[in-house]
């Protein structure tokens, strides 16, 4: 690896991990951490869970997986300019996404209605919990037992009730402290990821077209240059060579820009960075201004398109319904649910729990196990 800058995370100087282990051998701290979120399960499941359209819509469009891998990519990219920790970035980036629910927002927005009388329903928590606890895989402890610094990073947004109840990795969400840069540039990364995937699958689609995009600063410009450079250029080729400028626009920006801010900053240290009273890995306001219009045309224009608003009420119904089937009569769920909502005297245990365990349950679904555990649910002819 390159050599770190001082204010970058430290394998050495990490704040540990909830059951204390051997150092690794052969590899670092942080790069245990992402081999262990490759080889989870959850992380499988990405594969079969929508980012904005559901998997069934198309081979071609971006999954969950595919986005965490780009989210990666542009990750280490900046953290490999900037001398961060490449290997944390990687591991944050990949695990960023694992609590989210099937069906994108709108899932996670139904699971959280159901849940609101029982803590509600926030899916960085989820990601947070699957690495805690859900996965259970090791036989020295729940969890993957990520290093703190991971967690953190997975831990992007945090209410306060929730964060007083989490403890150290909670504890910037009360203080209004920063987490490691690592942490603070895989957030942008995610943002910078799925910005230009939705643009690229927003037109395959044809949600959106090129016309309307070109009134959006951050393509047209592109689009002029393309345009230019190559006027008999097809438009697939054409799409993809504006998709992939508009990327290495931002990127370039946000490394500049935090670079700036880094040496003004005067930070010495990862704890001079969290004691910051700003996050110190930023686009440029001008840069930061562009993306935030973008944002807003890609909001109203593809995430509310009738098509795409019409596939997040179907997915509203079928968590929404999973959840009450659930609630009402715990003992339709799997076995390995049952008893994990079971107290010590073979009975229910509290509400709040089963709600919880019912919630976990739903969130770990694909879209499609989802619409198949809908199905043998509520269609009489379909196998229970
Ligand atoms: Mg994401």
């Amino acid at each position: 690896m390159l050599q770190l800058a001082p204010y970058a995370a430290h394998d050495e100087d990490s704040r540990g991990r909830r059951v204390a282990e051997p150092q690794p051998s052969r590899r670092g701290e942080f790069q245990r951490d992402r081999d262990r979120i490759i080889h989870s399960t959850a992380f499988r499941r990405l594969e079969y869970k929508t980012q904005v359209f559901v998997n069934h819509e198309g081979d071609l469009f971006r999954t969950r997986l595919t986005h965490s891998i780009e989210v990666a990519q542009i990750a280490r990219s900046i953290a490999r300019a900037l001398q961060l920790h490449e290997d944390l970035a990687e591991a944050i980036s990949l695990a960023h996404d694992l609590g989210h629910t099937p069906f994108g927002h709108s899932g996670q927005d139904a699971l959280n209605a159901c849940m609101k009388p029982f803590g509600g329903f926030e899916h960085n928590l989820q990601s947070l919990r699957v690495v805690d606890s859900l996965e259970e895989k090791y036989a020295d402890f729940p969890g993957l037992n990520l290093t703190f610094e991971s967690r953190e990073g997975i831990l992007k947004h945090c209410s306060r009730t929730n964060a007083r109840a989490l403890g150290d990795v909670g504890q910037r969400f009360l203080d209004g402290t920063q987490p490691s840069l690592e942490a603070q540039l895989c957030n942008l990364a995610d943002e910078i990821a799925y910005n230009n995937h939705d643009v690229d699958d927003g037109l395959r689609y044809g949600l959106i077209t090129i016309d309307e995009l070109l009134e959006i600063e951050l393509f047209g410009e592109q689009y002029r240059a393309v345009a230019a450079a190559y006027p008999a250029l097809s438009q697939r080729r054409q799409i993809h060579e504006i998709v992939r400028r508009m990327i290495n626009h931002v990127v370039v920006d946000l490394i500049e820009y935090s670079e700036t801010r880094l040496r003004e900053s005067g930070a010495t240290s990862i704890d001079d960075v969290r004691r910051s009273d700003q996050t110190l890995i930023a686009f440029s306001p001008q840069v930061r201004e562009q993306a935030l219009t973008l944002k807003r045309f890609l909001r109203e224009n593809l995430y509310n398109h009738y098509r795409v608003r019409r596939m997040s009420r179907k997915s509203v119904k079928i968590i929404t319904d999973m959840f009450e089937v659930f609630m009402a009569d715990y003992r339709t769920l799997p076995p390995q649910y049952q008893d994990a909502i079971r107290d010590g005297n073979g009975g229910p245990a509290d509400a709040e729990h089963k709600a919880r365990t019912v919630a976990d349950y739903i969130a770990g679904m694909t879209d499609r196990y989802a619409i198949r555990e809908h199905a043998r649910l509520f269609a009489p002819q379909e196998q229970t």
